[in-house]
Parts: C-alpha cells; structure tokens; sequence
C-alpha cells in the first residue's frame, strides 16, 4: 500500500514558546490553551493592493483573462450549496484564471451598483449567499447562538467588532433573525471577557480555553445536545459574530462583501478577498526569510501559505509568520499506537485511526470513524509525540470524501 507523501506545507505543529513569541501577549499555557483577551485597537485597512489571488474552492469562475472588473463585481460561483459565490475586491483587469485561482491587476476605483434587499426570507438568504456570504449554517430554528467566543488562543477581531461596528452587527442580527425566526436568542462569549448583550438576548459563558470557542463546544454548551457527525441539532442555529456583521455590511451597502477581517499581528484589518500573503508582509514591515512559514489562520488550526502569492481566503482570519527554527517540524513519521491523540480528542474520534486511513488514501474508511465529528482543533497534532499531521490528514480525508460524494455539485433545478 502506498503512503501519501505530504508537501511542506502539510507539517507543521507549533509550541507554548512559539506562541508567546509570535504573538506577543497571547497566554497560552502547556496542557492549558487560555483564549487571550488580545487588544487590536480598532479595526483598520489597508490601502488598495496592486493584485489580488482568489483562490477557488468548489467555485466555477464566470470570468476570463482580458476582462475588466469591478469592485463588487462577480467572478466565480459557487457550486456547494451554502458556500458563497466570490467577487473581486478591487476594480481591474482578469489577469489570469487557472482551475485554482483568479487573478486581478487593480486599475481604478469603481464599485457596482447597489442592489435592493430582497423581503422575503428564504429570497434573502439565498441573496446573501450571492453578495459572498457562508450561509451553510443558517436556517430555521427554535434557538439562535451568536458565538462570540475567540476560535483559538490570540485571536482577537471579535472586540473591534463589537465595540466599534455594533450598528452593522446588530442589522446583521436583525437580518439572520429575519431568516431563522428563533424564539430565543443566546450569546456565548469566554469567561472574563466583557460583553454587552443585545436586545432579547441572554448570555452563556463558557471556558476561556481552546477549543471551548469551536461551533460544537459552544452548541454543546449552550443546549446540552452534541453535533451528530457533524450535523447540528435541529434545535439551534449558530453563527458567528462576524457573520452578522458581513450580513449587516452587505444589507447595508447593498453590495457584495469582498473583505476578509483578518488578524495582522496584533492589530486587526479589513483586507480585500485575495490579498497575497507578499503584500499583507509589506503593509505589517515584516520580512520571510528562507524556510520561514507563512501561517494563514491561527496557529492551531491554520494552514502554511504555498508561498507568497498565495492570497488570502474567507477562513484567513490571521496571518502569522513563524520564523525558521521555531517551529517542530513533522513528517510522515509512524503512529507508535500511544494513544495521546484519542486521550486529547475532544470530540472523542480516534485521531490515530483516521490519520492511518487518510495516510493510505482508505477515505471511506473514515467515515466509519465519525470523520465529520472532528472539529479540527488541532489538539491531537499538539500532543502527538512523533508529530505527525493528524489534523492535515483528516482535512484531506474530508476533502477526498466530499468530492466523492459529488457535494461540490449544486444540484440544477428541474425544467419547469
Ligand atoms: S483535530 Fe484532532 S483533537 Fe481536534 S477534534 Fe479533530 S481529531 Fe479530535
Ligand atoms: S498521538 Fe500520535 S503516535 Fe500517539 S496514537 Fe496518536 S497519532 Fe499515534
């Protein structure tokens, strides 16, 4: 049987001392991932990069090279139900379309026209998903969670949002209301954090430690009830703080939403879909070196940038760079059957069983391990004493199972 040969990019695990030396204040201690209260002041920009990468992921692009674009304009849609159609977040010129990416030189300033905000519920739902938006999790239900707890350690863009731009996410709360007509509302946010509550809304703490702010933790915390493979309970829909203000901001403008609020050190930005990681160095005055990695995301859960073209996607919610050295590297190094993994796990699956399978390209295999109960913590890679990348196996096994399953493919209505 043959092993899949993992790229650079698929192995990497940080360390507690990497932790406080990338980010600074963030406390995050062994056997104990403390969700910091990092300050990023307020929410700030960053001037009109001069390229734009998008990649695409389930999405056919409705654009080709030589065509001039918008900011706003649509450029690719998507072909998994829920995921957000993708439009460019600069106005200029298609340079280039691969089966990967879409490429966008700016050249002017122009925006789209501002579209009218369909009444109707499931109407607005499905226009929300067209202006960019990840609906996957929004439907009706008796309980509405706005999660508002940080996903991992030194994440930090949820305070600006809620101090400095509560007028978009309360329209945003009001909108997602409009679509899950919930009879109650619950915020979740961490222990110690201070938080003002919305109207009708009441408030569940829960531990200020990864990876309590992760969608099942919080589900788990609020109703008692567990996400079944992956499913939530039909009880309760949950979304995030920044889905309802990336719902305030496009019932707001009436445009597509092309940003991605991304974590830049220890300051937060709005930064256009796409932006590349080479420009996000430039704007922070950070340099890479050789063997240096570029994480996008959080360190736990994050993945490395392929390199510095790579622009950023609606799940960069950071960007880090770990310098050479710093961090552990791993490899496709044997389980040794310790068990670490499965101890740590809090969603109980067997990380040592789905990351064989995954390794041996047996993909069906993991679905008889509960694959989609994983909620991609990272937790089991932290722990694992031969380092090996549990959590890059078991995304690449979801990926495989997905497209096996056809479920990039948004079904055509029948003909009337
Ligand atoms: S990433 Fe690892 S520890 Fe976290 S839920 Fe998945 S299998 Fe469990
Ligand atoms: S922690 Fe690593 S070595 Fe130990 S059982 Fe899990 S995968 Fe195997």
């Amino acid at each position: 049987m043959k092993r899949l040969a993992l790229d650079h990019t698929a192995r990497m695990h940080v360390t507690n001392a990497i932790y406080s030396r990338i980010t600074g204040r963030m406390t995050m201690d062994r056997y104990d991932f403390r969700l910091g209260t990092l300050d990023t002041g307020p929410l700030g920009t960053i001037p009109t990069p001069p390229l734009l990468r998008v990649g695409l992921e389930c999405h056919d692009p409705v654009v080709a090279a030589g065509d001039e674009v918008l900011t706003g304009t649509r450029i690719a849609s998507s072909t998994r139900a829920g995921t957000g159609d993708l439009h460019s977040g600069v106005s200029g010129t298609v340079e280039a379309v691969t089966d990967t990416f879409i490429e966008i030189r700016t050249t002017g300033t122009k925006t789209v026209e501002r579209e009218s905000v369909p009444s109707d519920s499931p109407e607005l739902l499905k226009w929300l998903a067209r202006m960019g938006m990840n609906t996957a999790s929004i439907r009706t239900a008796p309980l509405l969670i706005v999660n508002a707890v940080p996903p991992e350690p030194g994440h930090g863009i949820f305070a600006p949002l809620m101090n400095d731009h509560r007028k978009a996410v309360e329209l945003g709360l009001e909108t997602i209301k409009n679509i899950v007509q919930p009879s109650r509302t619950v915020l979740a946010a961490a222990k110690g954090t201070k938080v003002v509550a919305f109207a009708d809304c009441s408030v569940t703490f829960v531990p200020a430690r990864h990876p309590y702010g992760m969608a099942p933790m919080v589900i788990r915390a609020v109703t008692g009830e567990e996400p079944v493979n992956g499913t939530p309970p039909t009880s309760a829909c949950i979304v995030t703080l920044e889905d309802l203000y990336i719902a305030g901001r496009i019932v707001e403008s009436g445009r597509p939403y092309t940003n991605v609020i991304c974590q830049l050190g220890q300051r937060a930005a709005m930064v256009p879909l796409g932006t590349t990681a080479a420009t996000l160095l430039a704007e922070t005055g950070t340099t890479a070196s050789q063997g240096d990695r570029i994480v996008f995301g959080g360190l736990m859960t994050g993945s490395t940038a392929c390199n510095l073209e790579q622009g950023t996607d609606k799940r960069t919610n950071a960007v880090h760079v770990v310098p050479e050295g710093l961090f552990m590297h791993s490899g496709d190094s044997a389980c040794v059957g310790c068990g670490e993994c499965a101890r740590r796990c809090p969603s109980r699956v067997r990380p040592d069983l789905l990351s064989k399978a995954s390794e041996f390209k047996l993909f069906e295999r993991c679905e008889g391990y509960n694959i989609f109960s994983c909620m991609e913590c990272g937790i089991c890679g932290y722990f694992c004493p031969t380092r090996r990348p549990i959590l890059q196996y078991i995304r690449l096994a979801k990926q495989e199972i997905t497209l096996l399953k056809g479920a990039c493919e948004i079904e055509e209505a029948p003909a009337s």
